[in-house]
């Protein structure tokens, strides 16, 4: 998506040598126009897919997912994060762990909001190594839920976590922004497959 490029490119911050920082847009201050548009291009992308429900997980996948869900009419249902290991009846739960917070959360969504009659599309903010993905499809997985496809906003190319998701079954997985690389500080994208 060009318009997600470019603001990367002119806003993003590259911080050693994996981590591009977008807080001024993305994920602490929020341009509304911007996760609009993102939003739309979701839709566009996952359109007549019988999607029922978009599922991410707290804090930076909410309000993508929330753009995308209002564009696909659909209700939005993200995944609490909790450092708490107390296994629950009512909720599916899934462990994930975070490569830059080098933490382990458990993330989990209410039974109630997740059924085997749900077509979901699964959204977040970033890939990179995959966990918070693989989380997520757990999570649809133990419902029963059958999963159409992620939208991702920033995929970092280089971090393996396209190919994680991609052998543990995961298809369809679209992302708005690809980069290959960060050299010198800057942010290479991958060229555009369509
Ligand atoms: P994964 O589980 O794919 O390794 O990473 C997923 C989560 O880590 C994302 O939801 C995001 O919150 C965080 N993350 C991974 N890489 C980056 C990065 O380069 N920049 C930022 N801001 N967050 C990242």
């Amino acid at each position: 998506m060009k318009e997600l490029e470019a603001r990367i490119q002119a806003d993003g911050r590259v911080l050693g040598e994996d981590i591009l920082k977008v807080d001024s847009f993305l994920n602490h201050q929020i341009d509304p126009q911007l996760m609009q548009a993102m939003g739309n291009e979701f839709a566009r992308l996952f359109a007549g897919q019988g999607i029922t429900k978009v599922i991410t997980v707290e804090a930076s996948g909410i309000a993508p997912a929330v753009m995308a869900g209002l564009a696909l009419n659909v209700p939005v249902v993200f995944a609490r994060k909790s450092k708490s290991r107390i296994l629950s009846d009512d909720a599916y739960t899934a462990d994930v762990y975070s490569y830059t917070k080098q933490t382990s959360n458990q993330i989990r969504i209410d039974k109630r909001f997740l059924s085997a009659t749900d077509h979901v599309l699964l959204i977040d903010d970033f890939l990179a190594n995959g966990q918070a993905l693989l989380g997520l499809k757990a999570l649809a997985d133990a419902a029963g839920a059958t999963i159409v496809g992620a939208g991702i906003v920033i995929e970092k190319s280089f971090q393996p976590g396209r190919q994680a998701a991609t052998e543990a079954g995961l298809s369809n997985i679209q992302s708005l922004a690809r980069i290959a690389a960060f050299e010198n500080g800057q942010v290479v994208f991958a060229a555009e497959e369509k």
